[in-house]
């Protein structure tokens, strides 16, 4: 990273962390406390990740306190199955979460109803009769005013009566709402005295069959954050609209150091897609394995795939938190997985596409160990013996019988390097009965080894290998992005326009020794070919597989 970069973040400060600056300077907030609060109903994906990132680094930030609480507040849609996979995701990214910094909001229903209580009272909230649709058609314009709702004017008395026999089950679902008595003609249509309370008879994931009446999100969502003492609230800008109401609620309510709501932009990644729903599509109608797809930009996805909860952070960094909505670019993410990888994996060799290469005047039989460099950028990680022999294999594409101009790797007669070995030059090759190579056979120079410090003659190509005897096989998966880029993200009904190219399986690769003891999500790079992990799923005691993090060409330069 150039330090130009690194020192305009140093003095510069996003406008979040200046509006927490001003508000500690003017007394409003001794302790800042955030908080992240997903809906339990879909995997976390990398616009989440900047969320967590955003909001758990402030509270490190200024040594305050993070909250991770489940907004489990809509028994419609939410699965315990998620409550894990979110649990998982953001220990991931954050490092640990004690249990005591995991809230879930369903724990609050009680005090929701207190706080729906003392809003009746305060002559603040009525109950309505009016329907659905008819709450709409009352609820007016952006240029119109609403209509207020003839039960508008009950009694407290009424009221109190009629949201305790909701509690109990005595009306059908539907057939009347709590609603916030605000102003029917406000500007802001969210005023226009929103609805605080439904009846709902499902059963919750976590209080069961306690409650028939459900509160809705703009009720809810401040009083969770009154509850535990949030100090800023941090969202994205679909809820500035909101804002108003939120501070309604808190206001209303009376609650002593009230929670300040923030909005910023989400994060958008260009040409991918990141909507839980468009995810969620992918999974049900089978074109992925799974919400952990190493094609999804899940976080399960991203950690299967091989990325590293440094490099995501690094992303959010360069992408930084601003008001206005932008996009960020995929390549940018891959800059920050290979900077990440580049000094703490070994280098090691791969073949992925083998052709065998015979060494004819190297003795039969025989195996020597050679001392390769684990990364020649980071000497700590120190040396590993790779084995040699007289059969090799060796990229299909390192040869060409008849080569095009500049092509400086092996073909009839030239000599190359094979990488951290000897120099070996093609006198020879097989072809199969369709005319396909099927072996090159070459000749090695014992003077040119590797670390002899030859010095005799030089060759314009080097060659990465694995000797055929010792090595092991595994499978290899490259990935391309999920949607056809040419065609753009979406189709106009609404469906992803799947690249039909986004996996390519490579089966019987060969790998050195060393790289067949690897564990599930252990990384390397694999010398000319890219950063490869370990797959966790697929893996098994009889087969390894790889996936493709990302190749070591990029399009991305940091500014
Ligand atoms: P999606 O829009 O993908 O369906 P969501 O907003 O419905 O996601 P929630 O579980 O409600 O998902 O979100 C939890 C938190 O994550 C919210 O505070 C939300 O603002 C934030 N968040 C969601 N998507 C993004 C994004 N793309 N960039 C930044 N923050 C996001
Ligand atoms: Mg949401």
């Amino acid at each position: 990273m150039s330090s130009a970069v690194e020192s305009k973040e140093n003095i510069s400060r996003n406008f979040i962390e200046n509006i927490i600056d001003n508000d500690i300077e003017q007394g409003h907030c001794k302790q800042v406390v955030t908080r992240f609060p997903p809906e339990p109903n879909g995997y976390l994906h990398i616009g989440h990740a900047k969320s967590i990132i955003l909001n758990s680094g402030l509270a490190k930030k200024y040594k305050g306190v993070f909250h991770l609480r489940f907004d489990d507040t809509n028994p419609m849609k939410e699965k315990t199955e998620f409550v894990s996979s979110i649990l998982d995701d953001v220990r991931w990214i954050c490092g640990d979460i004690d249990n005591d910094q995991v809230y879930y909001a369903s724990e609050y229903f009680d005090t929701m109803y207190e706080c729906a209580l003392k809003l009746i009272k305060k002559g603040k909230a009525y109950v309505c009769d009016l329907s659905a649709e008819e709450i709409r058609q009352y609820r007016g314009t952006l240029k119109e005013p609403g209509k207020c709702s003839p039960y508008r004017e009950r009694s407290v008395k009424e009221n109190l009566d009629l949201f305790e026999r909701m509690r109990a089950g005595e009306f059908e679902d539907g057939s009347k709402v709590l609603r916030a008595k605000i102003d029917m003609a406000s500007p802001n249509i969210n005023m226009r005295d929103p609805i605080i309370y439904r009846v709902a008879r499902k059963s919750h994931h976590n209080t069961g069959d306690k409650w028939c009446i459900y509160p809705m999100y703009d009720f809810a969502h401040p009083i969770e954050d009154a509850v535990e003492g949030v100090s800023h609230s941090i969202c994205t800008l679909e809820f500035e609209d909101h804002r108003p109401l939120y501070d309604w609620v808190v206001r209303e309510l009376e609650f002593e150091n009230p929670p300040k709501q923030i909005e910023f932009a989400k994060l958008y990644l260009t040409n991918v897609v990141t909507g839980k729903r468009y995810i969620k599509k992918l999974v049900e109608d089978g074109i992925v394995d799974g919400w952990d797809d190493p094609r999804l930009v899940t976080i399960a996805a991203l950690r299967r795939r091989g990325f590293t909860p440094e490099s995501i952070m690094r992303f959010m960094e360069l992408s930084g938190v601003s008001k206005a909505n932008s996009s960020s670019d995929y390549a940018m993410l891959e800059y920050c997985i290979r900077e990440d990888l580049k000094l703490k994996r070994p280098r090691m060799m791969a073949v992925l596409n083998p052709i065998k290469l015979v060494i004819t005047n190297y003795p039969e039989n025989e195996i020597e160990y050679l001392d390769v460099s684990n990364n020649q950028e980071n000497d700590e990680m120190g040396m590993r013996k790779v084995p040699f022999g007289k059969e090799l294999y060796i990229e299909r594409d390192d040869f060409m019988i008849e080569p095009p101009r500049k092509y400086y790797r092996l073909y009839p007669g030239n000599e190359v390097r094979l990488m951290n070995a000897y120099f070996v030059k093609c006198t020879d090759y097989v072809l199969d009965s369709d005319g396909n190579v099927t072996e090159v056979h070459c000749t090695y120079d014992p003077e040119t080894k590797s670390g002899s410090g030859f010095t005799g003659r030089k060759v314009k190509g080097t060659i990465h290998w694995v000797c055929a005897e010792t090595a092991e096989t595994a499978q290899v998966r490259l990935y391309e992005n999920i949607v056809d880029e040419e065609k753009g993200v979406y189709n106009e009904d609404g469906t992803v326009n799947v690249n039909p190219n986004s996996l390519t399986v490579l089966e019987n690769c060969y790998i050195e020794p060393a790289l067949a003891e690897a564990n599930p999500q252990d990384s390397f790079q694999f010398v000319r070919h890219g950063y490869f992990c370990v797959d966790s799923k697929d893996t098994d005691e009889d087969n390894i597989v790889f996936n493709r993090i990302v190749s070591l060409k990029s399009s991305y330069q940091p500014k």
